[in-house]
């Protein structure tokens, strides 16, 4: 931690603020300028509290130099991590596309979803069977029935699923039903409770951006999920607000490098919700896998028209296995392949 004085500190204020840093257990680095005395903590900065150091008398501003997050962070890792679900690897060469319907509707929806999914060449299986909604009185998903149909329509396909967890008292019943991926919903990134839990169990998260969430709020929301002992993380990008009305959020393509540059974890992208709009989704998704991206979660619905969720974002089972042959052919240029 850097500790800058103000000009007119006395050599007791200097002292107040060493014996604090030596106090901590750390040791001081002391700079006197002409003008400026500087101070360095040099040590395991989280001992220090950076509110106690900025009300002492004298001091301008401490700044923290090390990185709030420890075990998502690159230097943990630095060669990158593969997240296996259930044999198949995120974060390696290959590139995972996840298709399927904003939620689960009925049983035939499914499975015709799961035939579309798996013809389409895509790896795993998304469905929400608990769904977020703005309005309470929005579907609001089928819950635990949602999540049977859910397995039954996938697992004549062999697909791993991915589904939104919104609630920690579901977390049983997820295990229970053996979901692959839990997925933790843009309105739940800061959900701590809900991170601590998901970070006790074993299972492949996916961390979803918040809504306006800033990568460092992000990074310190896996942090929390490692904390507990889960390190199978997976960021995906969404789409942030910003000013822009034009369409649903922005896709944040630079988060994609900048999250691998920074954590050792995969990073997806779903340009659904980023967009908003099904004819976006292509132009979107070809970005994400050319920034990088370590795969795709995509709303397909057998039949957009009638879904009961997001029906506008949805591609068709035909606009799906299109999309997966282009993105095969980005991904080689790039020396990774679908
Ligand atoms: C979803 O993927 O079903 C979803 C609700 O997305 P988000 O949390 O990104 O809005
Ligand atoms: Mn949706």
């Amino acid at each position: 931690m850097i500790i800058v004085m103000q000009r007119q500190a006395t050599p007791e204020q200097v002292d107040t603020v060493v014996q604090y840093i030596r106090s901590c257990g750390l040791q001081e680095h002391l700079s006197r300028g002409a003008e400026l005395t500087i101070i360095g903590a040099i040590g395991d900065e989280n001992k220090l509290d950076l509110a106690h150091l900025e009300i002492l008398p004298g001091v301008e501003r401490a700044t923290r130099i090390a990185k709030q997050y420890k075990i998502v962070a690159r230097d943990t890792n630095p060669q990158g991590t593969i997240v296996n679900v259930r044999g198949l690897p995120i974060g390696g060469p290959q590139i995972q596309i996840i298709g399927g319907p904003c939620s689960v509707e009925t049983q035939e929806q499914m499975d015709l979803a799961a035939e579309a999914v798996a013809a389409a060449g895509c790896s795993m299986m998304r469905g929400g069977a608990f769904k977020p909604r703005t309005s309470p009185y929005a579907f609001q998903g089928l819950g635990v029935t949602g999540l049977e149909y859910f397995q039954k329509a996938a697992k004549r396909h062999n697909l791993p699923i991915v589904t939104e967890l919104m609630d920690v008292r579901m977390l049983d019943t997820f295990m229970k039903h053996d979901v692959d991926v839990i997925q933790i919903g843009a309105r739940n990134m800061q959900n701590f409770d809900l991170l601590k839990e998901v970070g006790r169990v074993n299972k492949p998260v996916i961390l979803k951006r918040g809504l306006s969430a800033t990568i460092s709020e992000w990074l310190m929301a896996a942090e929390y999920i490692a904390a507990g002992g889960n390190h199978n993380i997976i960021f995906c990008e969404r789409g942030i607000r910003t000013f822009e009305t034009a369409y649903r959020n922005v896709l944040d393509v630079t988060a994609i490098p900048v999250i691998k540059r920074e954590t050792h974890l995969p990073v997806i992208v779903d340009p659904s919700h980023a967009g908003g709009k099904a004819w976006m989704v292509p132009a979107l998704s070809q970005a994400a896998v050319a920034a990088g991206a370590d795969g795709l979660l995509i709303e397909m619905h057998p039949n957009p028209a009638d879904a009961w969720c997001d029906a506008d974002q949805a591609l068709n089972p035909g606009e799906l296995k299109s999309l997966v042959t282009t993105l095969s052919a980005i991904a080689q240029a790039i020396g990774r392949h679908i």
